[in-house]
């Protein structure tokens, strides 16, 4: 099989990974595209991110129409922060014959280079490199042969955004799925930035 992972913090989950998987998913021919919500982001240790456990519903809302997406537990089910070699290794070692493909927006694949065990990365998954508005996605350093950059329909929506949005009482529906909208509203996440973030169920 050929297995797309999408990982992310999803905080909360938008169109521009929605579309960003889809139009990969199609123009590489893979058979299933697995979300992967982190746990701790490393990048993100300063900032307040919502409950792993509210990220990952979010996401299984979001994918679940489409039966080529799944989500995977990995990253929030291993304790400390994420970094996405382990991703990649727990991915393989459950699915030790398919062929990974890591899906990432340009903002993140001019940082690979500082990921964690970044010359180790290029074993274990082809890079998909996509397009996102307000990031360059051009010569990156990165190894010609285990990254393909491709040119996906241009989302202007991040989660900063989208929560930003949220706690300013504007609307973020058609950013997000219909059910992440109603998700939101009934945990009451993102409403007060200061407050502690629910508790998932
Ligand atoms: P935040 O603003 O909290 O960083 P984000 O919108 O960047 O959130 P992440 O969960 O950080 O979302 O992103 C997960 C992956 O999806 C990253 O590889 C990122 O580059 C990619 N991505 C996010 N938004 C888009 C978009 N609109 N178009 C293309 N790729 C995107
Ligand atoms: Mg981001």
């Amino acid at each position: 099989m050929r297995l797309g992972v999408m990982g992310g913090t999803f905080d909360p989950i938008h169109h521009g990974h929605l579309v960003a998987a889809s139009e990969v998913q199609s123009l590489l021919g893979l058979d299933e595209v697995v979300f992967v919500p982190t746990g701790q982001p490393w990048q993100k240790a300063e900032r307040r991110v919502a409950a792993a456990e509210h990220r990952y519903l979010m996401t299984v809302i979001a994918t679940a129409s489409n039966p080529r997406f799944t989500v995977s537990r990995v990253d929030i089910d291993r304790p400390g922060p994420t970094y996405t070699i382990d991703t990649l290794r727990d991915i393989r070692a459950q699915r030790p014959d398919d062929e990974l493909f890591f899906i990432t927006g340009a903002d993140a694949l001019a940082e690979i280079l500082s990921w964690k065990d970044a010359d180790q990365i290029w074993d274990l998954a082809q890079f998909v490199g996509v397009t996102r508005p307000g990031h360059e996605l051009s010569d990156t350093g990165l190894p010609a042969h285990r990254v393909i950059l491709q040119e996906v329909p241009a989302m202007a929506i991040s989660s900063t955004g989208c929560r930003e949005r949220v706690a300013d009482g504007d609307p973020v529906w058609y950013l997000v799925p219909d059910g992440v909208v109603q998700y939101i509203n009934k945990y009451r996440l993102y409403a007060d930035t200061d407050a502690l973030p629910a508790e998932a169920p």
